[in-house]
């Protein structure tokens, strides 16, 4: 083959050659010296790039490395001096990444590669070079950011979707469960330290906490903060009132109790009826779509709450009597079948009590049906008023109603019915300006009895029945038991 003698590849390459390469190559070439006894270190040769770079001199690193280390950020620079002796000892390739301080002050990721040669003297010699790697440390992090990101979204998902499937499972009497359940899926997730939530009162002049999470020794404010008002005197008092009137989500910078709090509108038909909080108890950096996502969760709280109420009205309707808002007999008969199961079991007695309104056809004819409606509200007022909680009032039917007492003496059951009988007899009863003279008469009968044997539900109505006919044969505004009338 022939040779080319004008070519420089036949050359030995010169120092200035070996420069002139270096400067063109992006990253920093360098030779590294360690002493033996490791006290001394220099760059006996470092590429001109890291003047330019780091503003240090060449020549100066010559003497002494020791200013490549001061531009070490403090964070990286732990494990840099023994992965350097790691590798003077072994000598295997030495690799290291690090943030290292530009000129302007600002730190970026470098990545430097070299291999150890051992000298004559002890000492070791490195060959090698560093170079950026930022956009490559950028890169990783903005992928960790994205797949932190997509967990966090996933995650939200399955939040949702969980509590989603658990609002409409929600049974009767299981919503308020589920809100603490709801409560405390948001704190854990969002990372709060207390959640919570508000209902306003009906004129929306106050708001009082119905439910509350803490996290794990976070003190309990629920007893304290019970009720707050909803005025503009204070700063809460305000941002509540724009969560109201704007309808969405306000955050509150530092409170007596927290460092951050969100309120999230709760609404139920349009209106917002409360509103959910979330504290933060230490200064935090909350997610810029926070609020949408609390909107989201508060959706779905508004949509199980609305799904409730509906439910408790239609539930309410059918076991109630609209006018008197008394119980009716569908809801008292199962309750009369439930007591006379328990009275079996457990040898308890209950007696109950048949009241009819004397003469009522009479104050229909004289002041129409409107003051007879009137007159049987009052009544069942009087009835509310003078039993006690756990007796089961109900309208059995027009101008008939039934009183249960489980569990009680004879003597708690005259004193009650003489005192019903007692109110309605001095009672005053004006409808359109016209007073309405009015008394009642009552039959009772208990499950037990003088025999002591068990009767059914029907036996003890229709004995019930029977006695209060025999009190309106005895003349009306009375009572009739077992032993006959009662003088109350
Ligand atoms: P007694 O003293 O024997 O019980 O006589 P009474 O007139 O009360 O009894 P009666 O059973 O003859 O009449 C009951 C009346 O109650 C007949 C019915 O029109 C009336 N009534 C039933 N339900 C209602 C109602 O919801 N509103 C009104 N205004 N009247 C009712
Ligand atoms: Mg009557
Ligand atoms: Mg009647």
């Amino acid at each position: 083959m022939a040779t080319n003698k004008a070519s420089p590849s036949t050359k030995a390459p010169s120092a200035d050659f070996f420069y002139k390469l270096a400067s063109a190559v992006p990253g920093i070439l360098f030779s590294y010296w360690l002493s033996a006894d490791k006290s001394a270190h220099c760059y006996p040769y470092v590429s001109e790039q890291i003047r330019e770079r780091f503003g240090l001199d060449p020549e100066a690193l010559k003497q002494n490395a020791d200013a490549v280390l001061a531009i070490v950020h403090p964070d990286d620079a732990g494990g840099l001096q023994d992965s350097i002796f790691e590798s003077a000892r072994t000598l295997e390739p030495w690799q290291y990444r690090a943030r290292l301080r530009l000129q302007d002050g600002s730190y970026q990721w470098y990545e430097a590669h070299s291999r150890p040669e051992r000298q004559a003297d002890g000492s070791t010699l490195w060959y090698g070079q560093f170079h950026n790697i930022q956009h490559y440390k950028e890169l990783e992090q903005e992928l960790r950011d994205s797949e932190a990101e997509y967990s966090f979204q996933a995650g939200f998902q399955k939040l949702v979707a969980r509590l989603s499937a658990q609002f409409i499972n929600v049974g009767f009497g299981t919503i308020d469960d589920c809100i603490s359940e709801l409560l405390e899926s948001v704190g854990v997730f969002f990372t709060a330290d207390r959640t919570y939530l508000y209902a306003f009162n009906d004129d929306h002049t106050s708001a009082t906490k119905t439910h509350q999470w803490c996290r794990d020794g976070v003190r309990s404010v629920i007893d304290e903060d019970q009720s707050v008002p909803l005025d503009d005197q204070d700063e809460w008092g305000q941002k509540l009132l724009e969560m109201v009137d704007e309808n969405e989500v306000v955050f509150i910078e530092a409170t007596s109790e927290a460092a951050s709090v969100f309120c999230v509108p709760v609404r139920v038909q349009g209106q917002v009826v409360g509103f959910m909080g979330l504290d933060s108890l230490a200064p935090r950096k909350w997610r810029e779509d926070q609020s949408d996502l609390l909107i989201i969760v508060s959706g779905l709280l508004s949509g199980a709450l609305e799904r409730h109420i509906l439910e408790e009205k239609l539930l309410s309707q059918s076991i109630r009597d609209p006018m008197t808002g008394l119980h009716n007999r569908r809801y008292l008969m199962p309750r009369l079948n439930e007591l006379v199961e328990r009275a079996e079991r457990y040898d308890e007695n209950f007696t109950v009590a048949m009241l009819d309104i004397d003469h009522f056809k009479q104050i229909n004819d004289s002041i129409g049906h409107l003051g007879g409606d009137y007159t049987l509200r009052r009544f069942a007022d009087i009835l509310i008023d003078l039993v006690r909680s756990t007796d089961v009032v109900a309208r059995f039917g027009g101008e008939e109603f039934m009183v249960v007492f489980p569990d009680t003496e004879q003597a708690t059951v005259h004193q009650t019915i003489s005192r019903i009988l007692d109110a309605v007899r001095h009672g005053r009863f004006v409808f359109e300006g016209r007073e309405i003279p009015l008394t009642v008469s009552a039959g009772l009968a208990s499950v037990r009895e003088r025999d002591d044997s068990m009767i059914s539900v029907d036996t003890v109505i229709g004995r019930a029945d029977h006695r209060l006919y025999l009190a309106k044969q005895a003349g009306r505004d009375c009572a009739v038991d077992i032993s006959g009338v009662l003088r109350i």
